[in-house]
């Protein structure tokens, strides 16, 4: 059956139903449905039996909460997104440092829900740019005339479930209040940046950037000196590029961390047209691999494999580039001593590379490959070949403290005129505990979630009826190419809400046994893999105080689709309708 833009689950339960009680019929005729505007100065307005401002609020939009509000558009349903940013594109509206681009390659890191928007966008290198992605995002949205429906420069403060009315209140920064049936969060799970709280950030006398919250009219190093602390991808791909521009660069490290080169390109238009000719056939089989990207998993174990031959696979994964990589055998995440082949031939390239020997050293991961997120690059160990760059190791002792002129590490100042935090983020759960988001009996999120989030299909919540979301805890999201992921869920949440609609229910909710044994799945799947054993993002090691849970779920991108579907074809299995 060839993809028509509903993907695997608008083929289970394929519904063009009635409008909803509910939806305006102005905006079924195109037209925008209204906001009720009360200040949230005034008391909540409980109006018995009242029909919501909107089927659906969706809380930003990025890509995730476009493709929601298109695909229930195209249903029938009113919704409005309400979007922090001034504009769309998420990640790629806020992470504007020098050197950010995808490293899912763009022909696979793209939208697969309309033929013609696969066929008229045309990538420009293998990794496009964040200018591209987010032009990218710009032309979907006025493509499919999304803006109308977008409330800019609004951020949700809080989110709260009317049991009288069954309808979700949700409350604005800009003190409005909207009601609708369902609330639908398209937060980001790496949208949150995290700014760690080392003593004396705010004595800092020059400029200090986030690189997940980066100045829109860009920032020209020439010249100066700078302070980067960290040694994510983040700063792994914007090092090369402040390296080039200023005059000099210090890096604060304190766990090194694995890189692939990217051999980032320009596109060959023959190789375009190729894969244009071929997109259905290619995203086929990328949801067959448990990361959703299409490239070559080889069966065989690394360990079992004879030395000469593992390190020819090796050789010719890292001179193709990019998170290929990890799939050079297929235990490299399940055998210690496997992954130790893997790691050991990386680190033998930083040494080869990085001309210092004692450097290279410092520069060394002595961790396991891929536990942390592989990181994809573009010069950057050769960055640290250059005079004007300097690397400090801060392993052993943390930051003492940021100072007027730079800050102070291993007993020693170290001064340069503008820092930048790239520390990445409060992931996964950061964005929606943000929110105050009040389930039944004025329960809140925060506090349901105080040992680590619980859903059951990182979708939806115990005790929070009618909230759905997108690519939340307990899904594969972090795990995959995130695109078809987060379509993935877009579908599944839409034809949940058209079944809904046809069966007259009003509240779904799913049971506390089908949580707690998803729950468990996902502990059980984390445990198997190596993934879980490092102190990174993924278990929210970086943020302290957070509850050390593995939050995405491991299980692969196939075993996720497959349960989907089975909890729809099983009635929405392990959901009480109401
Ligand atoms: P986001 O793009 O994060 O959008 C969430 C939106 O919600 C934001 O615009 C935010 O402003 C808004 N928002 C949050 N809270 C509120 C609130 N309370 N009220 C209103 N609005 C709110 N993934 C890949 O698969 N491949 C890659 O190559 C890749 N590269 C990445 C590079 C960087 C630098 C980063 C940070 C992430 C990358 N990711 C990548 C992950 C990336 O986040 C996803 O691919 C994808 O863009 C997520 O889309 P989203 O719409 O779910 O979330
Ligand atoms: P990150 O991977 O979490 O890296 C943050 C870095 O800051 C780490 O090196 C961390 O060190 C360091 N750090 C944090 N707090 C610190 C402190 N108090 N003192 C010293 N160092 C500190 O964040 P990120 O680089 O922004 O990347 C986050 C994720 O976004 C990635 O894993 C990836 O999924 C996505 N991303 C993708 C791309 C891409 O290539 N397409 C680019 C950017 C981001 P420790 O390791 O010791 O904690």
């Amino acid at each position: 059956m060839p993809y028509e833009g509903g993907g695997v689950m608008s083929q289970i339960a394929p519904l063009t139903p009635p409008p909803l009680r509910g939806t305006s019929p102005r905006y079924a005729q195109g037209g925008t449905a209204p906001i009720r505007r009360l200040r949230s100065s005034q008391p909540l307005i409980i109006q018995v039996d009242m029909t919501p401002d909107f089927d659906a609020v969706i809380v930003g939009a990025g890509f995730a909460g476009m493709y929601m509000l298109h695909r229930l558009r195209g249903k029938g349903f009113s919704a409005r997104v309400l979007e922090a940013g001034k504009g769309v594109g998420g990640t790629w509206y806020w992470n504007r440092y020098p050197g950010a681009r995808c490293d899912v390659e763009s022909v696979q890191y793209s939208y697969q829900f309309s033929r013609e928007l696969e066929q008229e966008w045309e990538w420009s290198e293998r990794y496009a740019t964040q200018p591209e992605l987010l032009r990218y995002a710009n032309h979907v949205c006025d493509r499919f005339d999304l803006r109308r429906d977008i409330r800019f420069e609004t951020r949700v403060a809080k989110a709260t479930f009317d049991e009288t009315n069954e309808c979700w209140i949700v409350e604005t920064d800009k003190g409005e209040r909207l009601t609708a049936r369902f609330v639908i969060t398209a937060m980001g799970c790496l949208s949150s940046p995290n700014t760690p709280k080392i003593p004396g950030l705010a004595d800092f006398e020059g400029p200090t950037y986030h690189t997940g919250n980066w100045p829109h009219e860009g920032v020209d190093f020439t010249g100066k000196t700078v302070g980067v602390i960290g040694t994510g991808s983040s700063a792994i791909q914007s090092i090369p590029i402040m390296a080039r521009q200023a005059r000099h660069l210090t890096v604060f490290q304190r766990t090194a961390n694995y890189t692939v080169p990217a051999h980032n390109q320009p596109l060959d238009p023959a190789y375009v047209r190729d894969v244009k000719a071929h997109y259905p056939e290619m995203r086929r089989r990328a949801k067959t691999k448990p990361a959703g990207i299409d490239f070559v998993i080889n069966p065989a174990s690394a360990i079992e494999t004879p030395e000469e031959e593992r390190r020819r696979r090796y050789e010719e994964r890292w001179t193709y580039g990019g998170l290929g990589f990890m799939a050079s055998f297929s235990d490299l995440l399940l055998n210690d001593d496997s992954n130790k082949t893997a790691a050991d031939f990386v680190r033998a390239k930083i040494h080869e590379v990085v001309k210092d020997p004692k450097l290279a050293e410092v520069l060394t991961p002595r961790n396991i490959i891929g536990c942390k997120r592989l990181c994809v690059d573009s010069g950057y160990w050769e960055t640290f070949n250059r005079p004007n760059v300097t690397l400090v190791d801060i392993r052993d002792e943390p930051i003492e403290r940021i100072t007027a002129h730079g800050l102070r590490a291993k007993g020693e100042d170290y001064t340069f005129d503008c820092l930048v935090l790239a520390t990445g983020f409060d992931a996964m759960t950061g964005a929606l505990l943000k929110v105050d988001i009040r389930g039944r009996e004025g329960v809140a999120l925060r506090e349901r979630w105080n040992e680590g989030p619980k859903t059951y299909l990182g979708m939806t919540v115990v005790g929070f009826p009618n909230l759905f979301m997108i690519t939340g805890p307990g899904s594969p999201s972090v795990l995959t190419n995130m695109l078809p992921s987060i379509e993935l869920h877009v579908d599944w949440i839409a034809d949940c809400l058209v079944a809904l609609r046809e069966r007259g229910v009003k509240v779904i909710e799913p049971v506390e046994k089908a949580q707690e044994e998803w729950v468990g799945q996902v502990g059980d799947f984390a445990n198997i893999t190596l993934r879980s054993t490092c102190s990174s993002w993924y278990v929210g090691a970086n943020i302290p105080g957070k509850p050390r849970v593995f939050m995405p779920y491991i299980g692969g991108l196939p075993a996720y689709l497959e349960r989907c579907e089975a909890v729809v074809q099983g009635g929405y299995e392990g959901f009480a309708l109401k």
